[in-house]
Parts: C-alpha cells; structure tokens; sequence
C-alpha cells in the first residue's frame, strides 16, 4: 500500500490517500476532489478533456517514487 495526499496529487489539502494501484489512487482522488473540491474536480475534469494523459503524466511519478507501507 502507497500514501500519497491530496496535495502531491494536485490537488489543495492534506487528506492522506491510500491505494494499492496507481488505478485504484486515481479513483480515490477523483472521488476525494469531486466531495471536497469542486473547483479543481473542474479543472481537473478540463485538463482531462484538453489532453487525457497530462494528469496522470504529472501525477505517476509521485505514485512510483512514494515508499510502500505495511
Ligand atoms: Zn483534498
């Protein structure tokens, strides 16, 4: 299991995430910003449209570099 928060996933505050996959963390977030920040579940939704893979290009590194926890 990985942890990465709202913040390294671009989003604005420092709810912790936890997931197995990449996948999985993706889905978490989506759902996190869509309850919580619906100003960037906006932007995010836009930058989707404007060029699916930006985010995740962004974003998966940070998922690759973060440490697994038991
Ligand atoms: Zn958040």
């Amino acid at each position: 299991m990985k942890i990465l928060t709202c913040k390294e996933l671009g989003g604005e505050c420092d709810a912790r995430l936890s997931a197995e996959t990449w996948k999985e963390i993706v889905g978490k977030m989506v759902d996190h910003v869509v309850t919580h920040h619906s100003e960037t579940a906006k932007e995010m939704e836009k930058m989707h449209n404007e060029d699916p893979e930006k985010w995740g290009k962004e974003h998966k590194p940070l998922w690759e570099a973060a440490p697994e926890m038991q």
